[in-house]
């Protein structure tokens, strides 16, 4: 099928489905849960997808909030990503700060036109939607490449809303960081702060060594680096001498293997303090997130797909955006994209703002999530439609 005729049936597709993926929409954004507890959210994407004629595995892959549904037979694979987690507020709770809502909301659109594509055009090819939980911390889509969720599958796409940025209405490839965080402990022994300080092995002085010697670290690191941190607990009262003291730790960098020199000269810093301090110390790395690495191929047709749609999109960014992803990852694994397209936000309130946690469950927000839903099924049609657009997406991903 042409991309003009393509573009006319979406149209009534998205029509077909908008009421449904609006409710949906604002129920995730009005219920925001924490990584791997977003009960209301699978189950509100779960009761849409069973409603609609789906045979849907609810609790995928071992994670109670993880699903999977299918559609197709033959051909090709095409998978697009749910997320849903929320992140803690200021004030209380939590809310959509990431927008997340906006990422389910279009990754659902996806797969629903998507399947109507494959009904309208007969073709051979199977899509897949993947509800993968915890992505802004735990990493819930290493635990999903880990249980094989992704094996066979040949493209997985996906979008984040995204605010003030440069490159017109989004960015098909843009560049994240890999990321790896540590959780310290330090243990000293703690004395009476006036009657025998000289008893005691200072924790908070471990701390804050630990601090001192990171953040002159951070004066020499490259613009593609980043560290940050807070001290989590610096003791307990001003007359004990801390006996436990801990910290956490985010390193950031452009490639996995720069994160791993990274991490080895945090580490450095953090052990430097325990020994200057007389004090034990110990490390608890997180799973690290890998830096995006873009399918071209499929960002293309991503692209191309937007233009259909009737949205600019930019194929590429200049610079880092400086956040990071679990799709990153998955983008190791096979073929796959995670575009950026912009929602309206108040001047100033980008991701992980309260301003950005209000915009994402606009009207106006969710119908920029739909438009790329639309864009991300006209991709997904077009590689199930063409092995030989798969094949160059695979030989893509296996040169790097
Ligand atoms: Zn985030
Ligand atoms: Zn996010």
């Amino acid at each position: 099928m042409d991309l003009d005729k393509l573009q006319g049936l979406i149209g009534i597709f998205a029509r077909t489905h908008e009421k449904d993926l609006w409710r949906v929409n604002k129920h995730i954004h009005e219920n925001p849960e924490p990584h791997y507890e977003e009960t209301q959210a699978h189950d509100t994407i779960c009761d849409l997808l069973e409603d609609s004629g789906f045979n849907v595995t609810r609790h995928a892959y071992g994670l109670s909030t993880a699903f999977e549904a299918e559609y197709g037979l033959g051909g090709g694979l095409v998978s697009y990503n749910a997320e849903y987690d929320a992140l803690p507020c200021e004030s209380e709770g939590y809310h959509h700060a990431c927008g997340h809502n906006l990422i389910a909301t279009s990754s659902i659109a996806a797969f629903l036109f998507t399947v109507d594509i494959i009904k309208a055009t007969g073709i051979q090819g199977r899509v897949r939607l993947l509800g993968t939980p915890a992505e802004e911390s735990g990493g819930g889509k290493i635990d999903l490449i880990e249980a094989g969720a992704y094996r066979g599958v040949d493209a997985s796409l996906m979008a984040h809303p995204y605010a003030d940025m440069e490159f017109g209405e989004g960015v098909s490839c843009p560049q994240t960081l890999a990321i790896n965080s540590v959780k310290v402990n330090f243990r000293g022994k703690e004395a009476h702060a006036a009657a025998s300080p000289w008893d005691g092995i200072n924790a908070l002085d471990a701390v804050v060594a630990a601090y001192n010697n990171i953040s002159m670290l951070r004066q020499q690191l490259p613009l593609t680096q980043r560290v940050h941190g807070i001290i989590s607990n610096g003791g307990e009262r001003p007359n004990v001498i801390p006996g436990l003291t801990t910290m956490e730790v985010h390193a950031r960098a452009a490639t996995d293997a720069e994160l791993k020199i990274l991490c080895k000269k945090l580490e450095d810093c953090i052990l430097a303090g325990a020994q200057a301090s007389g004090c034990q110390v110990e490390c608890s790395w997180d799973r690290a997130y890998k830096n995006l690495q873009n399918s071209e191929t499929i960002a293309e047709v991503f692209t191309k797909s937007m233009q259909v749609i009737g949205r600019d999109f930019k194929s590429k960014s200049d610079g880092n955006i400086g956040g990071s992803t679990d799709q990153g990852n998955v983008t190791h694994e096979i073929p796959g994209i995670h575009p950026l397209f912009l929602i309206p936000t108040p001047e100033g309130s980008g991701p992980h703002t309260p301003g950005f946690a209000a915009a994402a469950g606009t009207y106006g927000s969710f119908l920029c999530a739909l438009d790329v839903g639309k864009g991300l099924a006209v991709a997904g049609y077009q590689l199930l439609a063409d092995p030989d657009l798969r094949q160059k997406a695979w030989d893509e991903h296996l040169r790097k």
